[in-house]
């Protein structure tokens, strides 16, 4: 065996002057890589899963590293160094194997397995805001049902003064094996549904869930130049985990209403704004509203025709997460008078003699038909 067996440090693909720190993010990389749940059906990875758990045990204890170096693979065989403290396959992957789950499972947010221990669910929550919310930015209080830790248990689920007791079907490991032939199987505990512990005198307050549900009131941020559809992610603020395990998260999904002014175009806002016969005929000047609740103004120069678009720069949204600002486009559309008086129809009438060469586009549409 001693001779045939790869050396711990090329198990771990390590140097052999590699420090605690490097050795367990090498163990952890490999663990993960060759973890059996990852490699279903395969046995090479098995082997080397347990290679890589029995290197480990050696080299992260000081003592059992030294006697390693010293006399290599015999320092743990029976009569060397140490015989009886061997890491073997035997009792100590037992335990590193838990360990592993633990380590890559528990402390990742995962699932943890013999703990029931589980990520709570991510929540969504919609919110309509404004255009003038989005165009400043502001700070929402909502309400939001989650379910949330139970304080009488402490998310245990037992009646205070009780606890939880090991599950007999599975002895806490959350799992049972089954015999089918020549395979084993394993699946969740029936009778504890994976978390390794039963309750028989369930907590009043949340009937054994460990989780009770609250109405909760957040206050959230909402930074200027959000666009429809942009989401918020607030780490840690979705449903409680159960059985002591992380939350999960809050998403809030932004829709920004329509506006009765402005379209808005990415960063630029478009408006369109009546002008009269007259204004557009002469020139002149109008006033806006902007979207900062102020005014701007507008120059017309004689001759305007409707569809002419004006920009104002500077005077759109601003750009998530920048210092840029957008322009705001205003469009004119020259309004016909209607409901003249008879002295305004004269007037018209007379006017009318005197231009016939002074509308540009009746006068290329005869053109072109000559
Ligand atoms: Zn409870
Ligand atoms: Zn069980």
């Amino acid at each position: 065996m001693s001779t045939t067996k790869r050396c711990y440090y090329e198990t771990l693909e390590v140097e052999r002057s590699a420090d605690d720190s490097t050795l367990k993010s090498a163990f952890r990389k490999l663990a993960m890589k060759w973890h059996p749940d990852r490699n279903p059906g395969d046995n090479t990875a098995e082997v080397r899963f347990k290679e890589i758990n029995e290197a480990y045990e050696v080299l992260k204890d000081g003592d059992k590293r030294a006697a390693y170096d010293r006399y290599g693979h015999a320092a743990f065989e029976q009569g060397g160094f140490g015989g009886g403290g061997g890491p073997g396959f035997g009792a100590g992957f037992a335990t590193s194997f838990s360990d592993i789950f633990e380590d890559l499972f528990g402390m990742a947010g995962q699932r943890g397995r013999g703990t029931g221990r589980e990520r709570g669910a991510d929540l969504r929550y919609n919110m309509e805001i404004s255009l003038e919310d989005a165009f400043k930015g502001k700070t929402a209080q909502i309400e939001i049902p989650v379910s949330v830790t139970c304080e009488s248990c402490s998310g245990s689920g037992a009646k205070a003064g009780t606890k939880p007791k090991t599950c007999s079907t599975c002895g806490g490991a959350g799992r049972v094996r089954q015999a089918q032939g020549f395979f084993t199987l394993e699946r969740t505990c029936p009778s504890c549904q994976g978390r390794g512990q039963t309750i028989e005198d369930p907590c009043p307050s949340c009937t054994g869930s460990g989780r009770v549900t609250k109405e909760r009131s957040l206050s959230v941020n909402i930074p200027q130049g959000v666009e429809d559809g942009t989401r918020i992610r607030l780490a840690g603020e979705g449903e409680a985990g159960v059985r002591g395990g992380p939350p999960g998260d809050l998403y809030i999904f932004l829709s920004v209403a329509s506006h009765a002014i402005f379209q808005r175009d990415g960063a630029d806002l478009h408006c369109r704004v009546p002008i009269s016969m007259v204004t557009a005929a002469l020139g002149g000047e109008f006033e806006v509203p902007t979207i900062d609740r102020g005014k701007s103004k507008v120059k017309v120069p004689s001759g305007t025709q409707t569809g002419r678009r004006f920009r104002i720069a500077g005077k759109g949204m601003p750009v998530l997460r920048s210092r840029q600002v957008g322009d705001m486009y205003v469009q004119v559309a020259v309004e016909t008078p209607q409901n003249l008086t008879k002295k305004q129809q004269e007037l018209l009438a007379e006017f009318e003699k005197t231009i016939v060469r002074c509308n540009p586009n009746p006068r290329r549409w005869v053109s072109s038909r000559k």
